[in-house]
């Protein structure tokens, strides 16, 4: 049920009448000639028992478009009415093609200048894969799509935040009952209109591990030094419990952090020694004296850390390794 009618070259949205404007259109609208967007069949204002207005076929015939919800309907006019106050040129049920062929229908098209935004609204079931691959039609067709779904019906595990898919959950959708927007704490009219005013924006922060170290001296050269052992993130805790596992655990922070990085922090550099007596076969890594390069096998690693208690750390910001959100600006 569409809440677009084409009238000759024009088209007309039913968002954009009040009650007694579209009154008056339902008493016209047998000479204006109103098509559906859909199929081109004759069209028919009409208002549903829940108030919402929309345009009906006349005759439906072969037309393959599917019905929505009242629900949908109300949801989908509340975006499209207030992307409009937001400055946009707005179009309900837009159809586009992508460059491979296919074909999409927007729920509601926002255009301004170059900038072609799709808002999708879903209140029923979609696979992931099938979301994922609509998303991909739209970048294809350079639309940036932004989906504003029930959370009755998904949940946050559905499509974790991310910047390639955004993917909103609102309160409950009642017809006449404007939904909320609960992990942003704003109304969906206030969302969509910060959407659509640049004052929404993706930020990473980079993940910080905390490498863990105790103060030693090199058994080669004599100096002062640190030597790894272990590394932790928020509450996920890795750390040296065997000379095997002290291998593994120097391999896993080497995926973290570089040994140029390891230096600057002033810590031991890790690498792989195969045949070095105290480490275990087949469990090469271990610590070098950053000074002079003397690997500092992990018997010998477990044998200090038993003895001593003291061990330190030191915070890592990583370099690729993010975390990002969706962050509304507060003072738009
Ligand atoms: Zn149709
Ligand atoms: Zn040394």
């Amino acid at each position: 049920m569409p809440l677009r009618a084409k009238y000759g070259q024009e088209d007309i949205s039913a968002f954009d009448y009040d009650q007694k404007s579209w009154d008056s259109l339902k008493s016209i609208y047998k000479k204006m000639g109103l098509l559906m967007p859909c199929c081109n069949a004759k069209a028919i204002p009409k208002t549903s028992k829940l108030g919402n207005h929309y345009f009906s076929h006349s005759v439906k015939g072969d037309c393959t478009s599917v019905a929505e919800s009242q629900e949908h309907l109300y949801v989908k006019g509340l975006v499209a009415k207030t992307a409009k106050k937001s400055g946009w040129d707005v179009k309900t049920e837009w159809y586009g093609i992508a460059p491979s062929g296919e074909q999409w229908v927007a729920d509601v098209y926002c255009q301004k200048g170059n900038a072609q935004v799709a808002i999708e609204i879903q209140l029923s079931r979609q696979t992931k894969a099938e979301t994922l691959s609509r998303q991909n039609r739209y970048k294809q067709s350079g639309v940036r799509c932004a989906w504003i779904a029930s959370k009755t019906v998904f949940d946050c595990n559905y499509i974790h935040s991310n910047k390639e898919t955004p993917f909103f959950l609102i309160s409950k959708p009642v017809v006449g009952e404007i939904p909320t927007l609960d992990s942003f704490n704003v109304s969906l009219v206030s969302f969509v209109d910060s959407l659509l005013s640049g004052n929404l924006s993706w930020t990473e922060e980079p993940w910080i591990h905390s490498i863990q170290y105790i103060e030693d001296q090199c058994w080669k050269c004599k100096k002062e030094n640190k030597q790894v052992f272990g590394y932790f993130i928020d509450w996920y805790e890795s750390r040296a419990m065997t000379v095997p596992n002290a291998s593994t655990v120097l391999s896993e922070i080497t995926n973290i952090v570089n040994n140029e990085d390891l230096k600057s922090l002033g810590l031991n550099s890790i690498g792989e020694f195969g045949k070095l007596k105290g480490n275990a076969p087949n469990f090469p890594f271990c610590n070098i004296c950053l000074y002079c390069g003397a690997p500092q096998n992990n018997y010998y690693l477990m044998e200090k850390l038993k003895f001593n208690s003291e061990t330190k750390s030191v915070e890592y910001q990583s370099k690729n390794q993010f975390t990002g959100k969706w962050l509304l600006n507060e003072n738009p």
